[in-house]
């Protein structure tokens, strides 16, 4: 199995859980019985009962119920993080997974991965705009009928839905979401990802502050290979780099850790480089891979390090003489074809 379809099912599987988790009571908050459901179980602190008791029994009973199971999945979560930065937004988080979907089809329909970049031809017609719209509209009131069953319960309110006896509250919480995932669906959703996302950016922030976390690495030593690299190269029209089309978050692929702020470790540059090579150098290893450790504080060393001058220097040297070797060769056969 490829990376790339590892990733689809533990997409699918977290998008799935994110839309049934309330109608199965694994999660929800349940607003008309006012505590939440875990499992099925009701969790609630049981306020007055605490209140009757002696201050001992309560102090334990709001250690175990609310502090512990907090500490430790923040713990659990701060440490996947510091390793793994933005792993959850790339493996998990089901907004990016309908960002990677409407890249898809808005590439396919408007030939442009989002409304903000330039079209690689133009699309003809009205058509594609509403294969478009119409899944983003229809995905955004899946979305807002998703959320509602967290606060609601979600049997009702599906009975409710169909036989359009909805409240009036519950009305207005469908039509206001649904109008404000279409626009992020299809406008704003890379941006949202990148500058909106409370969650996004809080990885970010920690996995940014460790220098040995794991990161995409480019192998700098073979980045001639990257000159006459090119979509056409897997048979595709664009005027990207293979590597960085691919990228979800619209990054430059081959940057340095600090340009890849917000990397969500999705692999797609990886997965896409590994094809060119597939296609065009007989099976060599990808130019971008995973490090961490002591290869990851390369990624991301201070610009004006003697290291990183010493390393431009020698791509800048590198493709100074694979260039002198080329005109070499191409005034080699003008003096044979005279
Ligand atoms: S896909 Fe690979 S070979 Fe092509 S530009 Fe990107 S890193 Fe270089
Ligand atoms: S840089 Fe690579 S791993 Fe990071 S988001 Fe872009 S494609 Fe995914």
């Amino acid at each position: 199995m490829t990376l790339q379809q590892t990733r689809t099912i533990t997409r699918t599987a977290f998008f799935l859980l994110f839309l049934l988790a309330p109608v199965f009571n694994i999660f929800r908050f349940d607003l008309t019985l006012g505590n939440f459901i875990i499992f099925g179980q009701a969790w609630t602190l049981n306020i007055s009962d605490i209140l009757a008791g002696d201050s001992l029994d309560a102090a334990v009973r709001i250690f175990t119920r609310v502090l512990l199971p907090f500490f430790v999945f923040v713990a659990i979560t701060g440490i996947l993080i510091w390793k793994y930065g933005r792993i959850y937004c790339g493996w998990l988080c089901p907004h990016f997974s309908v960002v990677e979907m409407f890249n898809e089809l808005m590439l396919k329909q408007l030939n442009r991965v989002t409304v903000w970049e330039k079209a690689n031809a133009p699309s003809k017609g009205v058509m594609p705009k509403i294969i478009v719209a119409l899944p983003s509209i229809l995905m955004a009131f899946v979305w807002a009928f998703g959320l509602l069953g967290y606060l609601l319960p979600p049997k009702v309110l599906f009975y409710d839905l169909i036989h359009l006896q909805l409240g009036f509250g519950a009305s207005v919480f469908l039509v206001a979401a649904t109008v404000v995932f279409s626009f992020d669906f299809i406008f704003t959703r890379h941006v949202f990802c990148k500058y909106g996302c409370a969650l996004g950016l809080f990885q970010s922030l920690i996995w940014m502050a460790n220098n040995k976390a794991l990161v995409i690495k480019f192998d700098r030593q073979r980045a001639k290979i990257c000159r006459d690299c090119s979509m056409s190269t897997l048979g595709k029209s664009g005027s990207q780099k293979p590597c960085d089309a691919a990228c979800p978050m619209r990054l430059p692929t081959r940057n340095m850790k600090r340009a890849k702020f917000t990397c969500t470790q999705c692999g797609e540059c990886v997965s896409a480089c590994s094809q060119v090579q597939k296609v065009k150098m007989n099976k060599q290893p990808s130019l971008l891979h995973w490090v961490s450790g002591e290869q990851a504080i390369e990624v991301d060393r201070p610009a004006g390090s003697l290291e990183s001058f010493n390393e431009r220097n020698n791509e800048k040297n590198s493709e100074r003489n694979s260039e002198s070797k080329l005109n070499a060769s191409q005034k080699i056969s003008i003096k044979e074809i005279k």
